[in-house]
């Protein structure tokens, strides 16, 4: 079936004319509307813009001319501005916003003659962990529709799940693209902070967001992120550098792999099933000879708290935008300041109205050394103790979430539980550094992610160590079950 092929294969079957442009985004057009009520994955698809997307493309392979992704459906969270079909950001604020623009990622998917397939669901704002603060739905894990896909970009992650797209993109201030890739048993990918630009990028935390991609295959992911990378002029922490280079994806031998395997990361920070099956896989990778060993990385353990003062400090001023002025939603109200309150009141959920009150408290006059600053010191240290580890170690490997999938509803009443499943992933982008998570087996029949860490910039070489551990670990490619 088509829609169950990788998007390398995808493109290669277009551009060898055994298949054409439209036929594919019709299938996957037609496979989303059979079977997305049971996920929820997406939040509105544009067939028209898709399939004349597609018919350009077309024109192209017919020319001889079809880019990386010839004809490739892609995914997009709903909090990546394209041109012309509403992005929501699953906030009620943003309901009607159609964006007069496309996000550099988008423009250079279309370079590369992929095409754009629908906005997938997110926790409003990219602020959660398991798609449930969306204001609009629930997304389903595929492994089990009575469990969360993870978040927040729980839609990306269960439309490739489900094979509803080949690949999506997503964002990762935190976790949300690896923590959701862990859960439903796929690839996600943090690029380096800079590598990829947020031009057009709705913004949560500005410092700590990055776009990267979700696929079923480190190849794609890898595909996907070399194609939304490179310097872009008008995001102005995008980084000089070139973009994600694959060529040399799958000349790397696992033989004297160096393997930081950070004490703070295991024991009482994840759960015993999904520590068996990490273990169970560096013993596989053991034998393919990887070399680990344990360290500690004492800051990992003030991850969490230091991030939930920089992120919803970094999102109270970035949200301070949405006033019912010039996008989306607008309450009647009598003046100005009544119509933003008003607007706010009604367009915001709960858990964004909570990041913006704590935000701008750890950034208030009395507050913001004691709060803002120390975290951005933390911050300072954890980026110093990492960089020492890598001067001795080619990667940090580690459990991407700390447990499998949890029901959904689960941890609605335990804010902090639903923190914690970033733990292992916020360093990343506390230090801007490049993460993976590939699946590497199961526990009680669901999908435990494995992360691995690298240095800024290292994008090439992580990559291309989640490749071999990827081969080296046949028995943890599965798809979940499908109609
Ligand atoms: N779960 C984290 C949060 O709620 C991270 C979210 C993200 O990476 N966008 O903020």
């Amino acid at each position: 079936m088509l829609t169950g092929l990788s998007a390398f294969e995808i493109a290669a079957k277009v551009r060898a004319k055994e298949v054409s442009c439209v036929e594919v985004a019709q299938a996957f057009i037609d496979r989303v509307g059979e079977l997305d009520g049971q996920y929820g994955a997406f939040l509105r698809l544009a067939p028209e813009v898709t399939l004349e997307q597609a018919a350009a493309v077309q024109e192209r392979v017919d020319r001889g001319e079809a880019g990386l992704l010839a004809g490739v459906p892609i995914a997009l969270k709903d909090n990546i501005s394209t041109l012309g079909i509403e992005t929501t950001c699953a906030s009620k604020i943003l309901e009607g916003y159609v964006p007069p623009f496309n996000a550099t990622v988008v423009e250079q998917i279309l370079a590369a003659d992929g095409v754009v397939l629908g906005k997938t669901n997110l926790d409003e704002f990219a602020m959660g962990a398991s798609t449930e603060t969306s204001a609009y739905q629930l997304t389903k894990n595929p492994w089990d529709t009575t469990r969360s896909p993870g978040g927040s970009s729980g839609g990306s992650a269960a439309a490739v799940a489900a094979e509803l797209a080949p690949v999506a993109l997503g964002s990762d201030t935190g976790g949300s693209i690896r923590q959701p890739a862990s859960l439903c048993g796929i690839v996600g990918f943090k690029p380096t902070y800079g590598r990829t630009s947020r031009y057009g990028l709705i913004a949560f935390g500005s410092s700590l967001d990055q776009i990267g991609p979700l696929a079923r295959n480190v190849e794609d992911a890898a595909l996907l992120a070399s194609v939304t990378s490179g310097k872009d002029p008008r995001d102005g922490t995008s980084l000089p550098n070139p973009p994600i280079d694959i060529s040399s994806l799958k000349s790397r031998s696992l033989k004297g792999m160096k393997v930081a395997v950070p004490d703070e990361m295991f024991g009482d920070a994840t759960s015993p099933e999904v520590q068996a099956v990490i273990e169970e896989a560096m013993k596989t990778l053991e034998a393919e000879g990887v070399v680990f060993t344990r360290v500690s990385i004492p800051s990992i353990k003030l991850g969490v708290t230091t991030y939930y003062i920089i992120a919803p400090a970094e999102a109270s001023s970035n949200l301070g935008r949405f006033d019912g002025i010039r996008y989306g939603l607008r309450a009647e109200g009598k003046g100005h300041i009544d119509l933003v309150e008003k607007t706010r009141s009604a367009g915001f959920g709960k858990e964004v109205k909570t990041r913006i009150m704590i935000g701008t408290y750890a950034l208030s006059a009395g507050y913001y050394d004691a709060y803002y600053v120390r975290a951005q010191q933390v911050r300072a240290i954890m980026q110093q103790e990492f960089a020492q580890v890598y001067q001795d170690y080619d990667f940090v490997l580690s459990p991407t979430s700390p447990i499998t999938a949890f029901k959904i509803g689960e941890l609605n009443q335990d804010p902090l539980a639903l923190k914690l499943l970033d733990y292992c992933t916020i360093p990343a982008n506390m230090g801007g550094m490049p993460g993976i998570s590939i699946n590497a087996g199961f526990a009680g029949g669901l999908p435990v992610g494995l992360q691995l860490l690298a240095a800024p910039l290292e994008d090439e070489s992580v990559l291309q160590a989640a490749y071999a551990i990827e081969k080296a670990l046949p028995g943890a490619s599965g798809r979940p079950p499908m109609p």
